[in-house]
């Protein structure tokens, strides 16, 4: 799908507009500034594009006659978000509006390749015409604007042009981000976050940053590796090569133990960047959901309504949210 000459400034103000509630062109054109005109045009191409529809006449704000409303046309647009955990493929599709439309997920053997993904990928995306692309969460590191990865925990992925790679086999734009960028893109896409970190409890550890609303990924892609941050001086061995990382102390302990370390490292996170939300996400997490918010520090913590689809919903996001 060709929306190249749908991505202008005002386009994605209006319909990021009409996201959050549907809206008139009247009450669209009080709250951008821009004439009614102006907002009659982008409308009719936003519509011709099949992005909007009409729901019918309502009383937009109680007042004066009743106008035609607009909404966002669920299959005006789909994205495609994948997992890559380190032993299976979570993939989804998602409509214009974000709701998951299809789920699989299948397993990836033990020191599996990128040929082998790009195989399990294939049979599960197609691009067709309404079809924006595919986002790709993985463990760090990686670079998110080339999309080279070197994920910690898969044996012989070192600068992976995985971005490339899935272009060239699919036939269809790819983004590559952190699992945890494309969770804590998902959580912010449902309701308001502004300085919050996404906890990421699965096969690895790691958090996803979002501060003063905006994800955060540092000057190399590098934020959020926070499973690899010291908290034992000469503990258990990591992934990573190094000891004492939290992934490890934590994966060494069990219930009560495992919460309370990771309270302690999320405190210091919380200290260390004045965070006000934190929300806890991934496979332990999810398999014991009363063990980990009681060891949090004292913010406001919940667990994700997500389920194991975070990561994937998130990492089509990162293609869907390219029109907002
Ligand atoms: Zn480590």
């Amino acid at each position: 799908m060709d929306l190249t000459s749908l991505r202008s400034h005002n386009d994605r103000t209006v319909l990021a507009l009409v996201r959050s509630g549907a809206l008139s062109r009247a009450s669209i054109a009080e709250r951008t500034g821009l004439t009614p005109q102006a907002v009659s045009k982008i409308v009719a191409r936003l519509m011709a594009a099949g992005l909007l529809e009409e729901t019918g006449a309502v009383r937009d704000g109680g007042r004066g006659k009743p106008r035609m409303s607009l909404r966002l046309a669920p299959d005006g647009a789909h994205a495609y978000g994948a997992y890559v955990d380190r032993d299976e493929l979570r993939v989804v599709e998602l409509d214009l509006t974000g709701e998951v439309v299809s789920a699989s997920a299948v397993p990836l053997a033990p020191m599996f390749t990128p040929a082998d993904v790009l195989d399990a990928l294939e049979p599960l995306v197609s691009a067709g015409e309404q079809v924006l692309g595919l986002g790709i969460g993985i463990a760090g590191p990686l670079d998110h604007r080339d999309g080279v990865v070197s994920p910690n925990g898969l044996p012989g992925w070192d600068a992976v042009p995985l971005k490339a790679l899935a272009e060239q086999r699919l036939g269809l734009p790819v983004v590559i981000d952190k699992d945890t960028n494309a969770a804590v893109l998902a959580e912010a896409w449902r309701r308001p976050l502004r300085d919050a970190a996404l906890v990421f409890v699965g096969t690895g550890l790691g958090v996803g940053l979002l501060l003063g609303g905006e994800v955060h990924r540092g000057a190399r892609s590098g934020a959020g590796e926070f499973g690899h941050t010291t908290i034992q001086l000469d503990g258990p061995l990591c992934v990573c090569g190094r000891r004492g990382c939290v992934e490890a102390v934590h994966a060494a302990a069990t219930g009560v133990e495992a919460a309370r370390v990771l309270g302690a490292a999320v405190a210091n996170l919380v200290q260390l960047l004045d965070l006000d939300q934190i929300i806890l996400s991934g496979r332990k997490v999810l398999g014991s959901p009363e063990l980990y918010p009681g060891a949090m520090p004292d913010v406001d913590v919940s667990v994700t309504s997500y389920g194991p689809d975070l990561v994937p919903v998130g990492a089509g996001l990162l293609v869907l949210g390219e029109l907002f």
